[in-house]
């Protein structure tokens, strides 16, 4: 059985959680280091990127993650998660870090706070049509060429909303949000 772990300091742990479960996949959820062991990938879930890189580092999960994601690690990262992956952070806070590992730039809340969020179906690539969520979105300003663009949104210009580069996959919306498995299907499938 597929065994993946779902981040869980902070945001919407729960929701991934019903959804890979929804899909067979065994949960885990992530809080300390040991329970890294065994996991064939990892969901950094939507929530606040300021709390969660916090905590990363006060439960001492920061460093074992990022020689797991140096080491190939499959890691999907949605709204905040994106923001933990990536390695410019635009409108952060100044003591924010990063993983740094994601090669793009995203500005925190690029289509405005909560008053900004929104639906609005997006064409996924090898996926279809999707109704993708948004919540105080991080908006993707750069990618690198090694950067897949699996989706883009037209909105003040078009910008990806959801990438991949090797194994890490990176989402502006909200896909735990509805009831469509499709793109936790993709990450898994990629193992
Ligand atoms: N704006 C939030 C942040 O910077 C992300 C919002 C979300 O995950 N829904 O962390």
């Amino acid at each position: 059985m597929t065994r993946v772990g779902v981040l869980a300091l902070q945001g919407d742990v729960r929701e991934h959680q019903a959804m890979l479960e929804s899909l067979d996949v065994e949960v885990v959820r992530v809080k300390r280091p040991h329970d890294l062991d065994d996991l064939q990938g990892i969901v950094f879930p939507g929530g606040e990127s300021t709390a969660m890189a916090h905590l990363l580092k006060s439960s001492e999960l920061r460093e074992p993650l990022s020689e797991l994601i140096v080491s190939g690690f499959p890691v999907l990262g949605t709204c905040a998660g994106l923001i933990l992956l990536s390695n410019e952070i635009l409108d952060g806070r100044a003591d924010q870090w990063s993983f740094g590992a994601l090669d793009v730039a995203v500005r925190r809340n690029g289509y405005g706070r909560q008053i900004a969020s929104f639906e609005v179906s997006v064409e996924v690539s090898g996926v279809g049509e999707y109704e993708a969520v948004f919540i105080r979105a991080p908006r993707i300003e750069r990618v690198a060429a090694s950067t897949t663009v699996l989706a883009t949104l037209d909105r003040e210009g078009d910008h990806p909303v959801l990438v991949r580069q090797g194994n890490l996959w990176g989402c502006s919306f909200h896909p735990e949000l509805t009831s469509d498995t499709r793109i936790h299907d993709a990450f898994i499938q990629s193992f």
